[in-house]
């Protein structure tokens, strides 16, 4: 089928050639149907090397993207993890073929119900969704293995770092809100560290912790 030579495609030349080796994301992106995540309109874009508009002034992260925020969250199977910023459903949707449960929060109700539907129709049953600021984290079913949060933050908010595990690592762009640089935080026995991963761009984080609504 169509879709499914232009997602092998995509894996091919925009991840693995760019040198995304974890095998795991590497199956997951082979396998999650991407142009379900987007409108009927731009199915036949949705394996192409660029982000696309999902409604309510949001996106659908760049394959690539998806890719590199998924591998430095260095997940295994027994792994819970954490997404704020549900959008499409499609980065949650990656998350849950590799980690044990995925847990994901979106402000957006229109968008949480829509990936909420999708989610039960592909079977997707290991995906919790809540609609709410995720700014604050979900302390209720926290600590966290991973947390990945997919709009841009002026900061790393304080609240999420202490729902990380011991062991457990974030993944986050931070900056204005025309450019960000997506830090990985590493939480250990001794603290925490950060390593920068490089500049990305992405819509707003709008909430308590991240920039207010207008
Ligand atoms: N992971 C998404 C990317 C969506 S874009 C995907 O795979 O499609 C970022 C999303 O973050 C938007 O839907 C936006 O509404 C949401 N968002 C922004 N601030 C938020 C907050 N404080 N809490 C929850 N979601 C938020």
């Amino acid at each position: 089928m169509k879709f499914d030579r232009l997602r092998q495609d995509m894996v091919e030349k925009q991840i693995e050639a760019r040198g995304i080796r974890d095998a795991n994301v590497l199956a997951a992106m082979r396998k999650v149907p991407r142009h379900l995540f987007v409108s009927e309109a731009l199915m036949d874009q949705a394996y192409n090397d660029f982000p696309l508009p999902i409604g309510e002034q949001q996106t659908i992260s760049q394959p690539y993207i998806v890719a590199e925020m998924t591998q430095a969250l260095q997940l295994g199977p027994d792994d819970r993890v954490l997404e704020i910023g549900t959008g499409s459903g499609y980065q949650a949707a990656i998350l849950a073929q590799i980690a044990f449960r995925v847990y994901t929060i979106e402000r957006i109700y229109s968008l949480y119900t829509k990936a909420r539907k999708l989610f039960d129709q592909l079977g997707y049953h290991n995906i919790v969704t809540r609609y709410s600021d995720g700014t604050t984290g979900w302390k209720d079913e926290s600590p966290f293995d991973a947390i990945i949060v997919t709009a841009g933050a002026p900061e790393i908010p304080q609240v999420l770092v202490n729902q990380l595990a011991v062991g457990g690592r974030l993944v986050i762009p931070v900056g204005n809100q025309y450019v960000q640089e997506l830090i990985q935080l590493v939480r250990d026995e001794n603290g925490v560290r950060q390593i920068n991963l490089g500049g990305c761009r992405f819509v707003k984080l709008v909430g308590e912790y991240g920039w207010s609504e207008s």
